[in-house]
């Protein structure tokens, strides 16, 4: 269990990220387009399964690492292209939507 705040700021992380991918996916089917990722500008496919490498998830403009607020602005990266930056964000190769579907419990792996 982590005890340093971060549960909190996963959740609030997570309940962010969900309405914004609502946003999205409500615009791509108005557009017909999905959004561009704010890394590599090439638009992501909505449609992607989540264990895709090139799924929707997001990124803060400034990275926490940086300095960044959490409650920063964010935009939508390719998970691909958001590993790759991972700055400032441990387990970044992991969407925080599977995160919340994961139920094996944190401690037993090696993240
Ligand atoms: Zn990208």
């Amino acid at each position: 269990m982590a005890s340093n705040g971060s549960t909190r700021n996963e959740w609030q992380w997570q309940k962010r990220t969900r309405r914004e991918r609502r946003r999205l996916h409500r615009e791509a089917e108005r557009t017909g387009r999905g959004p561009l990722c704010g890394i590599c500008n090439l638009e992501i496919d909505l449609s992607l399964d989540h264990a895709h490498r090139d799924y929707l998830t997001f990124d803060h403009v400034v990275p926490l690492a940086r300095g960044g607020d959490l409650d920063g602005e964010i935009r939508p990266a390719h998970r691909s292209c958001n590993s790759r930056r991972g700055a400032g964000r441990p387990r970044a190769t992991m969407t925080k939507q599977q995160w919340a579907r994961s139920e094996r419990p944190r401690t037993l792996l090696d993240w």
